[in-house]
C-alpha cells in the first residue's frame, strides 16, 4: 500500500509544485496548458498507486474512484490543479493533493475496518477553475452542476482563439466517462486572505462566500494619428478606459473600509499600435461584497461613472453584467460536521467568508457541501511568493481526512 504519511504528503506536494515550475517559485499551469497537462498526468498516476481507477469527463474534469461498496453513491474531495500565470504552488493544488491523501488514508481505515464504509469516494480535480485562459471561472465544476452547458464551455476561446474544445482534444485525456452522481462533497483550500493568520487559527470554516459582480466593458472611440490629429477631435477609447479604470479603483474608498473590493485586471486594446489612437477598449470589471446592497449601489455609481467617461473621452461605453452572485451560505450540516472534526482533532479554527469563489462555490448549491481554508503566509494569493506553512498543510489533511471519513460513513 501506498504511505499515507505526512512526510509523503509533503513530499508529493514538492513533487507536484516541479510540474509547470517557474523560475520564481511559482507554477504557470493555466488550463490544459502544457504545465496543467503535466500536473494531471503525474496525479493519474499518484491516485492509481493509492488503488484509485482514474477518468476524465467530458469537460476534462479528472478523477479517480475509490469504490468501497459497489453500487453505493459516491462522495467527492477535491479542488483544482490548473493555475493563474505566474501562479502560485498552493491555491487549488494543496486541495486536490490533500483530496488524494484524504481518501488513501480512508481507504486504508476501511481495510483495517476502523471505518464501516456506505458511500464510494471520488478524488476530483476539476477543469479551469481559474478562467484565466477561457472565461468563465470554475468552468469544470459549472458545467458538472448543470450551471453551464458543455456546449457553451467547449465553445470558450482563449486569446489565440483556441477553444476549450480543441484545447481539450489536444491533451488526449482518456479515458472519458461521466463523473458519477456525487452526494456530498468537500474541498480545502488556502485562504488567500490574512485573517487566519492574524487570529492564529489554523483552520477556516467556510460559512458563506461574498457577493460579486463582473462586467465586461467596452470602449468605442474612433482611429487616428496619434501626431496629426488635434486633440480636441480625439475619440480616444484608452483615454475613455483609463477614467474607468481609475474610477473604479476610487470606487471602494466610496464605502466603509473592508465591504467593497473592486478591480479592473484584463485589458484588450486596438489597434494596440504606438502610433494610432485606440479605436476600441475591453475590459473587465470585478466588485465583491458581502453586502448585496452596496453591490447595487456600487453598480449605479460605475452607470454614472461609465456615463461620465464617455462624454468627457468623447466616446461610447456599453457596461455588460456577465456574472453576478449574493452572500451565499454554505449550507449549515456541511459547517457543523467540520466543526465537530475540528474540535474532535483540537486545532484552533474559527468561521470565515471567502471572498474568492471555488468549486464548492457551485457544488454547494446541489449537495452538503464542506468548504475548510488553511492559513495564507501575508495572505499573497495568484502570486509565485504565494505561501503555507508545512504544518498547517499537514493539519488540513488531517481534518479532511477526517471530513471524507465521515462522509463515507453517510455523515452528511
Ligand atoms: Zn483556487
Amino acid at each position: 500500500m501506498r504511505d499515507t504519511s505526512d512526510q509523503q504528503f509533503l513530499a508529493d506536494f514538492e513533487a507536484m509544485s516541479a510540474r509547470g515550475a517557474t523560475a520564481g517559485g511559482g507554477v504557470e499551469r493555466q488550463a490544459a496548458s502544457h504545465g496543467d497537462r503535466k500536473a494531471r498526468a503525474w496525479l493519474t498516476g499518484v491516485l492509481e498507486e493509492m488503488g484509485a481507477e482514474v477518468y476524465f469527463d467530458e469537460i476534462g474534469n479528472q478523477f479517480g474512484l475509490f469504490t468501497f461498496v459497489e453500487g453505493a453513491p459516491y462522495c467527492a474531495v477535491g479542488s483544482h490543479l490548473d493555475s493563474q500565470p505566474l501562479g502560485g504552488r498552493f491555491d487549488g493544488a494543496y486541495g486536490v493533493l490533500a483530496g488524494a491523501h484524504a481518501a488513501a488514508r480512508v481507504k486504508r481505515a476501511v481495510e483495517e475496518g476502523s471505518v464501516v464504509p456506505k458511500r464510494n469516494l471520488i478524488v476530483v480535480n476539476w477543469f479551469n477553475e481559474e478562467g484565466s485562459r477561457f472565461e468563465p471561472s470554475m468552468m469544470g465544476s459549472a458545467v458538472y452542476v448543470g450551471k453551464l452547458t458543455l456546449a457553451e464551455a467547449m465553445g470558450a476561446t482563449d486569446v489565440a482563439g483556441t477553444s476549450v474544445a480543441s484545447a481539450i482534444t489536444a491533451a488526449n485525456w482518456q479515458p472519458v466517462v461521466a463523473l458519477p452522481p456525487i452526494a456530498a462533497y468537500a474541498e480545502i483550500h488556502v485562504e488567500q486572505g490574512k485573517l487566519l493568520e492574524k487570529a492564529g487559527n489554523t483552520i477556516g470554516l467556510v460559512t458563506a462566500t461574498w457577493g460579486a459582480r463582473k462586467f465586461e466593458v467596452t470602449v468605442r472611440g474612433e482611429q487616428g494619428h496619434t501626431g496629426s490629429t488635434m486633440m480636441a477631435d480625439r475619440k480616444d477609447a484608452l483615454f475613455g478606459a483609463s477614467l474607468i479604470v481609475t474610477g473604479v479603483r476610487f470606487l471602494a474608498d466610496e464605502f466603509p473600509e473592508g465591504h467593497l473590493q473592486s478591480s479592473v485586471s484584463k485589458m484588450l486594446i486596438e489597434p494596440n499600435s504606438p502610433v494610432t489612437i485606440a479605436r476600441e477598449v475591453s475590459f473587465n470589471i470585478d466588485l465583491r461584497s458581502p453586502d448585496s446592497a452596496v453591490l447595487d449601489a456600487a453598480h449605479r455609481k460605475l452607470e454614472a461613472l461609465l456615463a461620465d467617461a464617455a462624454k468627457t473621452s468623447d466616446t461610447s461605453v456599453d457596461l455588460h453584467l456577465t456574472h453576478s452572485w449574493e452572500l451565499n451560505p454554505y449550507p449549515s450540516p456541511g459547517v457543523e460536521l467540520a466543526r465537530t472534526v475540528v474540535e474532535a482533532l483540537g486545532y484552533p479554527y474559527q468561521e470565515i467568508l471567502t471572498v474568492a469563489g471555488h468549486d464548492s462555490t457551485n457544488l454547494k448549491d446541489e449537495v452538503p457541501t464542506v468548504m475548510l481554508f488553511i492559513p495564507s503566509v501575508d495572505g499573497i494569493s495568484h502570486n509565485e511568493a504565494e505561501y503555507t506553512n508545512a504544518q498547517d498543510c499537514v493539519a488540513g489533511v488531517h481534518v479532511l481526512a477526517k471530513v471524507a471519513e465521515k462522509m463515507v460513513e453517510g455523515g452528511i
